[in-house]
């Protein structure tokens, strides 16, 4: 296991601990880092509008998180910006994809599904060093997934009568798509492919401080030869984004975010006519029963909050657990914490990254600091974080009341909150005791239990005795504070169309 961990088949080396964490973990790994060396980032990116690159007026710069050097420079695109991209967009979804046949919009879509694959290293290092996560993840989870949506998509685009019997699907014209920084790449394979799919045409805002994997992914729009304006990217931040929502152009908005920016942006669509899906925040809680496999069980919550360094909506940050076994959790737990290696993202053996900016870094201190001083008892793991760049350590939090702000709202970092349960019915009503409802886990040896606390958690998700599970087929989405509509599977391709009688 060690020798696999070390880098990809290289051998683990045995060191001398050189700090008390090495002490606790017993072993530390020789650095095993991805080389960067094919990788080719330009100086400056432009704003990809109706098949061109369109210079703004303005540029912004993105950093690598864990240097904090500056990678490239990129369009700040404005209203004017926004207004071409829109009309690009519409002349296209007129003139070519929107009465393209299904077979034909396909082969496109197949063709950039299978450049993403012969792409795949050099995209998930730039996703590993725009956004700061390890990049074993980039490499292992969102890069197979991307391309798994694209390929997905591309199979429902000659089959929609199939999917919806009876009616006639049609697409709804132009698509303006926001998306955060979490998943930059992945959040743009969720948005675009089904849009595309469905004959729609889009364009998509990614996040401020991850712009460059979706402008590398327009260089492969250009490559598999996409008619101009299909496909339009507009980088910049939420001005820009704002711009897009109330542009009069649109048929649609699709936003991946915040829920506050969401609330915003269905304010300002009210009476606009315009379609929308969201999908925001969450405060997921996995309830482990006493019956549960605990080793497995203290895998899947440190997967569930540490992976991707809490950046993940659907993220396990509270863990309700039943009484007789909180102890036993607790103490496993903390002890795994010990041995996650936190650190460089392009060695192959870090387990949890860098922030992914410095407000993101100051959100998550500052709610972590109102723990404590809201009276619940704050736990971290003792490793030592690099000198540069931006660092949080496993942390969690015990002692905590329901009204915590720990156990309330989303901290979208490595921090977990942790309470416990007597009955089946006090872990759910704990578990539904938050304004969200985007996904959730069960623990427990017995089936019935599953479905009786899946059927009752007020989530869209539910995940029984594992976590973070994703795939093209399978709808995503939330309750309450967590969104509108759905992602992915047949679900998804409904909020692509018009599905007439
Ligand atoms: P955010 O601040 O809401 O930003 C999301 C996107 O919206 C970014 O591209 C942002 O631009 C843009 N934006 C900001 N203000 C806007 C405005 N007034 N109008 C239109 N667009 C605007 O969220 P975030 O901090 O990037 O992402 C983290 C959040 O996303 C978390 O709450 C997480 O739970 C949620 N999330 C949900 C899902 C899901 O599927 N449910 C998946 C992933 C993430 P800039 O960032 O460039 O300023
Ligand atoms: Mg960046």
């Amino acid at each position: 296991m060690a020798a696999e961990r070390a880098g990809g088949g290289g051998r683990a080396r045995k060191v001398v601990p050189k700090s008390d964490h090495d002490f606790v973990t017993g072993t530390s790994y020789a650095p095993a880092p991805e080389s960067s060396d094919h990788v080719k980032l330009a100086k400056n990116y432009d704003l990809f509008i109706g098949g061109k690159w369109v210079k703004a007026g303005k540029r912004m710069k993105t950093v690598n998180p864990a240097t904090e050097k500056v990678l490239a420079e990129v369009g700040e695109a404005g209203a004017k910006e926004v207004d071409l991209a829109v009309k690009a967009a519409r002349k296209a979804h007129d003139s070519v994809w929107g009465k393209m046949p299904g077979r034909e919009r396909g082969k496109y879509l197949f063709r950039v599904a299978r450049l993403l694959q012969e792409r795949a290293r050099e995209f998930a290092i730039i996703e590993s060093m725009d956004g700061g996560k390890p990049i074993r993840e980039s490499r292992d989870v969102d890069l197979p997934l991307v391309a798994a949506h694209f390929f997905y998509h591309a199979g429902w685009a000659d089959k929609l009568e199939y999917a919806f019997p009876g009616r006639k699907p049609r697409p709804l014209g132009v698509a303006g798509q926001i998306i955060p920084w979490n998943f930059p790449l992945l959040m743009a394979a969720w948005k675009l492919a089904p849009a595309l799919a469905c004959g729609n045409t889009v364009v998509l805002k990614p996040a401020e401080t991850t712009p460059l994997t979706a402008l590398k992914l327009a260089g492969l729009f250009e490559e598999a030869e996409f008619p101009d304006g299909v496909v339009n990217i507009v980088t910049g931040g939420g001005a820009t984004g704002q711009a897009l929502v109330e542009h009069p152009g649109l048929d649609k908005i699709a936003f991946t975010g915040s829920t506050a920016v969401g609330k915003m942006i269905q304010r300002s669509l009210a009476k606009s006519g315009k379609r929308h899906t969201l999908e925001l925040g969450g405060k997921a809680a996995h309830l482990i029963f006493e019956d549960a496999p605990i080793n497995q069980a203290v895998e899947g919550i440190v997967n569930g909050i540490f992976f991707n360094q809490g950046h993940v909506c659907c993220a396990g940050s509270r863990l309700l657990v039943q009484e007789g076994v909180a102890e036993e959790v607790i103490r496993k737990l903390k002890r795994r914490m010990e041995t996650l290696v936190v650190g460089d993202p392009l060695d192959k053996n870090t387990d949890i990254g860098a922030i992914n900016s410095q407000e993101q870094l100051g959100r998550i201190t500052k709610l972590v600091a109102c723990g404590t001083e809201e009276g619940a008892r704050c736990w971290q793991s003792g490793q030592q974080l690099p000198g540069r760049g931006y660092w949080f350590k496993p942390t969690l939090f015990t002692d905590c009341a329901q009204s915590h702000r720990v156990v309330q709202e989303e901290i979208f970092g490595p921090v977990l909150a942790i309470q416990t349960f007597r009955t089946t019915e006090e872990g759910i009503e704990k578990a539904n005791n938050t304004p969200y409802g985007l996904s959730g886990g069960v623990w427990t040896d017995k089936g019935s239990k599953i479905f009786k606390v899946a059927g009752a958690m007020r989530a869209g998700v539910l995940w029984a005795n594992t976590y973070n599970k994703f795939d093209p087929t399978s709808p995503f989405g939330g309750y309450k504070e967590s969104g509108v509509g759905r992602e992915g599977g047949v679900h998804g391709l409904g909020g692509y169309l018009e599905l007439q009688e």
